[in-house]
């Protein structure tokens, strides 16, 4: 018996980086104009920009520990950091890993958090 599992296939949650066509400057997030040529990014269309999953290795900058969660978290405190991916782009998220120090290897995957109210949200998780 053949069992198509391709119908319970998930798909990894990404966040988008941005690429200007025109001079190919990288973005994180999507700026409104290119800093390097000046070319603009419609909001809406994209037209002219190239968008690409923003993950993999990253080295950490600076991290920071969040205590009084609000409400609806079942951790006493959360990790966050900024890592500098190796394309040169940085970028903010959730910290995993129990001893955090600066310069440290990480790398980035995505999830959907739905531990806030509201809509669920793709945030960075670095271990
Ligand atoms: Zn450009």
């Amino acid at each position: 018996m053949f069992i198509d599992f391709s119908q319970y296939e998930v798909k990894a949650p990404k966040i988008k980086a941005y690429k200007c066509q025109a001079c190919g400057a990288i973005y994180y997030p999507a700026p409104k104009v290119c800093s390097q040529c000046h070319a603009r990014r419609d909001p809406v269309t994209g037209k002219g920009w190239e968008t690409f999953d923003l993950e993999g290795l990253c080295t950490l900058l600076t991290w920071t520990r969040a205590w009084n969660l609000p409400e609806g978290y079942t951790k006493k405190y959360l990790l966050f950091g900024i890592v500098q991916f190796e394309n040169g782009l940085r970028a903010s998220g959730r910290l995993e890993v129990e001893n955090p120090v600066i310069g440290m290897k990480l790398n980035a995957t995505v999830i959907e958090s739905d531990e806030r109210p509201g809509k669920p949200v793709k945030v960075f998780v670095f271990k």
